[in-house]
């Protein structure tokens, strides 16, 4: 039962606290990506999971079985944690062919030939280097080597694997195919993964769950979408996403019952929760979070004017910057569309999904529907 347990664990480098007392439950099977901008200590924590980094104070379980405890002094080697690991860097053995470093480590583990013989082939098959089988890692392309690294830790099986940016030296389009074989190998070796990245959309597209950091602190641990919709507070919301969400400061004029008069400049909205986590009063100062694609142009009806400011139209959607009174946003219409530069438009808000945060604490207060009030 490959489940991980991280308790209170913290890595200082000097005055740097690179892990900041995370407490992480893993669970059997499930898809880890660590996210956040660099520096946030996303490869520390994966260093000490697999043993290569000594943890500075806290306990780590590995399928139930206490491989690191800074209280017990307990220090499991890296080969003793039974994982797989896979570093952007990680050098192939440049004496042995493509075939023999697929082959190493399962003929040290004592495969027979013939089930050496197929795992190598499907391997091959899967990372697309099957006709590369008898090269040495010198006559192969930075990519080609990367998709020999994945091929070798995966080839035995290993049921905890442990990844930091495996796909960065791939080109855009093999990167994107190898993102749906890594989630569909996933699925097939039944392992439990944990994966760096700081590229939010390989995090997300990735994940059972995210780990998102910020200075060595955890800012949320959820499945993707919820990361998405329930961000935990503006760090989150603005880390995730692109175009990235909007921010509209505002203060608290009047509330009643599940709903506030939120003003913002020179426009004034009504927020009706759906859910609240936080105390609200008259006069907080707060920031409204709404992502683009919440926000719809319509036909201009005299009402909620804005004007048109630019448009990106990529033939799936169109990120538009629209300016009503002094606040712009950032909006996504889907589909072929395009919009006049100052042409006038009207603004509404369709969704449920609008999000307030207290300006001060920067903590989510709840989320719900959103329209203009005059
Ligand atoms: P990146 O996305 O840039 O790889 P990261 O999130 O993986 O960043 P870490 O490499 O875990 O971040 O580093 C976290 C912090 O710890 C950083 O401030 C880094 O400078 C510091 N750090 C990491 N390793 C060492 C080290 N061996 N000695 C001193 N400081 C270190």
């Amino acid at each position: 039962m490959p489940e991980i347990i991280l308790k209170n664990l913290t890595k200082t480098f000097g005055s740097v606290k690179a892990v900041d007392n995370l407490d992480l439950t893993i669970e059997d099977r499930d898809f880890v990506t660590l996210l956040g901008p660099s520096g946030c200590g996303k490869t520390t924590t994966l260093r000490m999971i697999s043993g290569l980094e000594t943890p500075t104070v806290g306990e780590i379980i590995i399928g139930g079985r206490v491989v690191f405890s800074s209280e017990k002094q307990i220090n499991l080697s890296p080969d003793k944690r039974d994982v797989g690991l896979l570093f952007q860097n990680y050098a192939l053995w440049p004496h042995m062919t493509v075939y023999q470093n697929i082959s190493f480590g399962l003929e040290n583990m004592k495969w027979s030939k013939e089930e050496i013989r197929k795992r190598v082939k499907e391997m091959g098959d899967l990372v697309k280097i099957s006709d590369l089988l008898d090269r040495y890692p010198s006559e192969l392309s930075g990519g080609q080597q990367q998709r020999v690294a994945i091929a070798r830790t995966l080839a035995p099986n290993p049921k905890v694997l442990l990844m930091d940016e495996p796909l960065s030296n791939l080109d855009a389009k093999l990167r994107m195919e190898m993102r749906a074989e890594l989630k569909r190998l996933h699925r097939e070796i039944e392992s439990t993964v944990v994966y760096v990245t700081h590229d939010q959309l390989e995090a997300m597209t990735l994940a059972t769950k995210v780990c998102l950091l910020e200075e060595g602190v955890l800012q949320q641990y959820a499945p993707p979408l919820v990361i998405y919709d329930q961000p935990s507070n503006i760090f989150v919301g603005d880390f995730i996403g692109n175009p990235s969400m909007n921010f509209v400061d505002a203060r608290v004029n009047e509330v009643d019952g599940d709903k506030a008069t939120l003003e913002a400049s020179e426009i004034t909205l009504e927020m009706d929760f759906r859910s609240r986590e936080g105390e609200l009063k008259s006069g907080d100062e707060v920031i409204i979070g709404l992502r683009p694609e919440d926000i719809a142009l319509n036909p201009e009806s005299g009402a909620n004017t804005c004007t048109i400011y630019s448009t990106l139209p990529s033939g799936m959607e169109t990120v538009v910057r629209a300016k009503i009174r002094n606040t712009m946003f950032s909006i996504v219409a889907f589909g072929r569309v395009d919009f006049d530069v100052d042409s006038k438009m009207e603004i509404s808000f369709p969704s449920r999904n609008y999000l307030l945060f207290d300006k001060a604490t920067k903590k989510k207060l709840g989320a719900g529907s959103l329209k203009f009030r005059d």
